[in-house]
Formats: C-alpha cells, structure tokens, sequence
C-alpha cells in the first residue's frame, strides 16, 4: 500500500496570502503546503481521504488518473470545498463513492446542492453517490477493511480512518479510550500538529507527541501543520527518532 501526501497544512495553506512571515517565505518545497489529504493505492485501487480546495492541483501532482472513492473525516472546508473538481473522474468513471458520517452528508447536499439536484440537474455538474460512515462499522474498501476511528475536533466529531496497519487522523483534540485501541500495532500513524502553541481544536505538536507516545505505532507523521510551527528542516532535528514531518508529495509504502 502507498500513501501520498497530497496536502499538510493547516486551513489556509502555506504561504497564506499577504503574509510577510520567514516560513510563508521559504524557498524549501517542503515548506509549502497545501491544505491536508491523502491519497492511499494498492494493487489497482485508489483512494483519497478528504478533498479539499486544492483538490485539483493536487490530482494533477500525484497523477491519479482514476478513483474508487473518497473518504471524508468531517465538513469542514479545507477538506471538502474541492469537490466540483471530481468531474473529470465522473467523465470517465460515472459516480463517484462518497464515505462520510451522515452530518457531513447533509452538510454536503445544502453547500453543494446542485451535485445532490434531482430535476433538470446540468449534465456537467459532478456525480456522487453517498455511504454513510457509522463508528464501529468497518466497510470494505477494495478488499481491505476501512476501520472509522471517531476523535474530536473541540466539539465537532471526525472520522480518522484506519486501513491495514495505516491510521490517519486529523483535526484531532481529543480522543476516547475506545477509540485509541482501535490504533493497536500500527505501522504508521498519522497525526495532526498545528503549532507549538496550545490551540483550542487541534493537537500542538505536545499533544501530537504525547498521543504517539501512548499508542507506539512503529513511525508516525505529522500533518495538518502552520507556518508558525516552525521551519521543516529545523522541526524535524526536533523530534523524536520515529517521528518526522510529513510534506507535500511525499510517498511512503507500508
Ligand atoms: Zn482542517
């Protein structure tokens, strides 16, 4: 199994528009960072978690020319303002599998209420078809199992997913004592960390570490990350042997 890192930043990418911070100007690739997804493929599938508005330049990247589905964690739109850019996967696929828990299918059909029309839809607008996500039902993804790991994002839920010995997590800050056995023995894990300062929804990189910590996965990732955390290089001389930065367009096989 491959997973490509389509996007590690935070909700307004790195650079942010119109700032004058050192890390919003660095000329190292691995400090620009598009807003936070995956991409996971095995053997013929392929699938991505999250699509969000950088969704197309981010296809584009990797390369992937076909889709068997997303999967999203929860609404909001840094992970899923992208989605009028799966037409060109309808064009040649059909509809696309949509995997989300039923709050964030509801959320989609108001935001994106031409995909969901039923009279005299346009025949260009984008195509899904809707699966709803329930914690403690895995479902079949290819012929793997996807295992949905419920954490919070201050008080909204999100679904991480678990695929194999691969868990990815984001826009976590809490997470249940049920929910972290379901992230025994893993291989990778990926984690958010937006900062070293405290933040009110998601892990500091503390947190982040903290979080490793407890569930021992043999390497961990961090994503979901802020100009402020620092630059790449200079981070990641900070951290723990086992644990590195992700950045935009690193593959790793598990
Ligand atoms: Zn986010």
């Amino acid at each position: 199994m491959k997973v490509y890192f389509l996007g590690t930043g935070t909700s307004q990418g790195i650079p942010i528009i119109g700032v004058d911070h050192p890390v919003c100007k660095s000329t190292d690739a691995k400090d620009k960072r598009l807003r936070v997804a995956i991409w996971i493929t095995w053997n013929e599938h392929s699938y991505v978690i999250d699509c969000g508005p950088d969704f197309r330049q981010q296809m584009l990247s990797c390369g992937c020319r076909h889709l068997d589905a997303i999967l999203f964690t929860h609404e909001h739109a840094d992970h899923t303002a992208g989605l009028d850019d799966i037409r060109p996967y309808n064009f040649r696929q059909g509809e696309i599998p949509v995997y989300a828990h039923q709050r964030v299918i509801d959320n989609l059909k108001r935001r994106f209420e031409y995909v969901f029309e039923t009279v005299n839809k346009y025949p260009g607008a984008p195509s899904v078809k809707t699966i709803e996500v329930i914690n403690n039902e895995p479902f079949a993804v290819g012929d793997k199992m996807a295992i949905p790991v419920n954490v919070m994002h201050g008080d909204l839920q999100v679904f991480g997913y678990r695929i194999d010995d691969f868990a990815y997590l984001t826009d976590v800050k809490t997470i249940e004592e049920a929910e972290i056995k379901k992230l025994k023995n893993l291989k990778v894990l990926v984690v958010n960390a937006l900062r070293v300062e405290p933040h009110d929804t998601h892990f500091n990189l503390q947190e982040a570490l903290d979080f490793i910590n407890l569930v021992q996965p043999e390497i961990a990732y961090l994503t979901h990350i802020s100009h402020v955390l620092g630059f790449h290089e200079e981070v990641q001389k900070q951290l723990p042997k086992n644990v590195f930065l992700a950045y935009d367009n690193l593959e790793i096989t598990i």
